[in-house]
């Protein structure tokens, strides 16, 4: 259904197209248990730069293995000197990891 300029009525918040496994398991946030906090690059790259450098810890869950994979397929596409100074740009803004599970106390 849409309005007269052709905008469409009805929109589906994001997390309605998402499906359920992808947000991850109770021991990640979307399949990754912990991984550098950077902001300054766009997401999909800095995973995908990251995830090669073994900066990410990976969920064992169908959310972690999914998206491993597509950070593998992201860092493969990506010119391999912008991946480089992407990878230095996230080392020189390195701050504290962010934390997605909880850690046993023994
Ligand atoms: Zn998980």
């Amino acid at each position: 259904m849409r309005d007269e300029r052709g905008r469409y009525l009805d929109s589906k918040p994001i997390a309605d197209s998402v499906p359920a496994w992808a947000s991850g398991c109770p021991k990640c946030k979307g399949g990754i248990v912990s991984a550098p906090d950077v902001r300054a690059l766009p997401l999909y790259e800095a995973r995908a730069v990251m995830g090669d450098a073994g900066m990410i810890v990976w969920c064992g869950c169908r959310a972690g293995l999914t998206y491993r994979r597509y950070a593998q397929r992201t860092f493969r596409s990506m010119n391999p000197l912008s991946a480089k100074a992407a990878l230095d740009h996230i080392n020189a803004n390195l701050a504290a990891p962010s934390m997605h599970l909880e850690m046993e106390r023994s």
